[in-house]
């Protein structure tokens, strides 16, 4: 990235977790971020308030009803207002826009990533459902381009700041931590009749939905570990998983000489989303710092993968390779909008998600046209064999 002056960042998915958070960033340094596009869903209220905050150069609303509303507030300020899926594939085009923030939910994000990397643009990457998915060719464009994608997850951002000064050093294995979420100490049996709401309460993060339910499930977890891969270029077997209740270690490299770096600080994904977007500085903040004594004990223990079956499908998924990741992942898409509808129970998604994965034929080489195609035919089979079984 450029090296001085401000960065010029779109904003893909601003009104969600990371999209407001990040604008929390960038509303305290303002002298070294300039909003050029922010987008939304559906959610228009919240992105005309940000538009008019922050004065991008353009909007883009997917919910192409609610576009005349934005549009008459905002052209009079002077900013550009479009609407629905190409849009927002389009937008990231944009001459003035250095890196595209991708903080929009799911395989959605896939596109506009893919768009953004071929106009040269470089990438924070929260979206980890795109690397799921397309791994191998997100990183083969990011690479033929030249472009950076810089990781958001707490997790890789730990990796990747404990690899900086290490680039040219190999990592012999990662250790990607995790809290274990609300239902950590939980059997199967009770697993199968926890609530929506309990597992919309995370002990130590407050984020979107879906990733909400993905930490509580663990997929989120088998989601990061096939990101881990793509990122960082390991093979699945260099990559290790440990629960860490306190979510204060936010991940580790072992490197060949078996000396071992690990990330802290109280979690915050402020810290990850800025570190991303000033790349490779380092921004002063007034956040609270970790005190030891307040946590004079740092536990870990291993992932009960017999129980947090998610888990244990994504590894599978990441070793089988093709377009098994885009299965589990288109899969586990429907699986967790349906449990949040309460259609399905919680112990009833990784059984969906396996079911899918045993019946969609196996791809090595996919393309994107079959990466595509095999999200939408996922989701069908996804919906259909819920409607089917009743499971
Ligand atoms: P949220 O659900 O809070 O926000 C999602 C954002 O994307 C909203 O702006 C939403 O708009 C928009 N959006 C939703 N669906 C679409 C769609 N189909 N097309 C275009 N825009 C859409 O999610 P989070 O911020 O929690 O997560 C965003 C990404 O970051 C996810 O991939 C997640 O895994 C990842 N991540 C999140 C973390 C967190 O702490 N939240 C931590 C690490 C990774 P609207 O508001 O209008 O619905
Ligand atoms: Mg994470």
């Amino acid at each position: 990235m450029k090296d001085t002056g401000k960065r010029h960042v779109a904003i893909l998915g601003s009104t969600g977790s990371i999209g407001t958070q990040a604008l929390e960033v960038i509303r305290a340094n303002r002298d070294r971020f300039e909003v050029e596009v922010l987008t939304a869903g559906s959610n228009d209220e919240l992105l005309m308030a940000q538009a008019l905050e922050f004065q991008p150069n353009a909007v883009v609303i997917l919910d192409e009803s609610k576009y005349q509303n934005l549009k008459d507030r905002l052209f009079p300020e002077g900013i550009k207002v479009y609407c629905g899926a190409a849009a927002l594939s389009e937008v990231v085009e944009m001459e003035a826009i250095d890196v595209v923030l991708t903080a929009l939910v799911g395989f959605a994000g896939l596109q506009p990533t893919l768009r953004a990397i071929a106009a040269g643009k470089h990438i924070a990457l929260a979206n980890k459902e795109t690397l799921v998915v397309a791994g191998e060719l997100v990183t083969a464009a990011a690479r033929e381009k030249g472009v950076n994608i810089y990781p958001v997850d707490s997790e890789h951002s730990a990796i990747f700041q404990c690899l900086m000064g290490e680039f040219h050093n190999p990592i012999e294995k990662i250790y990607l931590t995790a809290s274990g979420g609300p239902f950590r100490e939980k059997s199967i049996e009770e697993l199968k009749a926890v609530t929506k709401a309990q597992a919309l309460k995370h002990p130590n993060w407050v984020m979107g939905a879906k990733i909400t339910i993905d930490s509580a499930s663990l997929m989120n977890k088998g989601l990061e570990v096939i990101e881990a891969k793509w990122l960082f270029a390991l093979r699945p077997e260099q990559i290790d998983v440990i629960v860490h209740p306190q979510s204060i270690i936010h991940s580790i490299v072992q490197f060949c000489d078996g000396s071992m770096k690990a990330q802290m600080g109280l979690p915050d994904m402020k810290l990850p989303i800025q570190f991303a977007l000033g790349y490779p500085d380092r921004t002063s903040t007034d956040f609270p710092r970790f005190d030891f004594m307040n946590y004079p004990t740092l536990t870990f223990e291993k992932p009960r993968r017999d129980v947090f079956l998610n888990l244990d499908l994504a590894f599978r998924a990441m070793e089988r390779g093709g377009n098994m990741p885009c299965v589990l992942n288109a899969a586990n898409e429907v699986a967790v909008a349906l449990f949040l509808q309460d259609e399905i129970s919680f112990m009833e998604m990784p059984e969906l998600v396996g079911n899918c994965m045993e019946k969609i034929a196996f791809l090595p080489k996919p393309t994107l046209a079959d990466y595509l195609e095999c999200d939408r035919e996922t989701r069908a089979l996804a919906t259909e064999l819920k409607r089917a079984v009743k499971l």
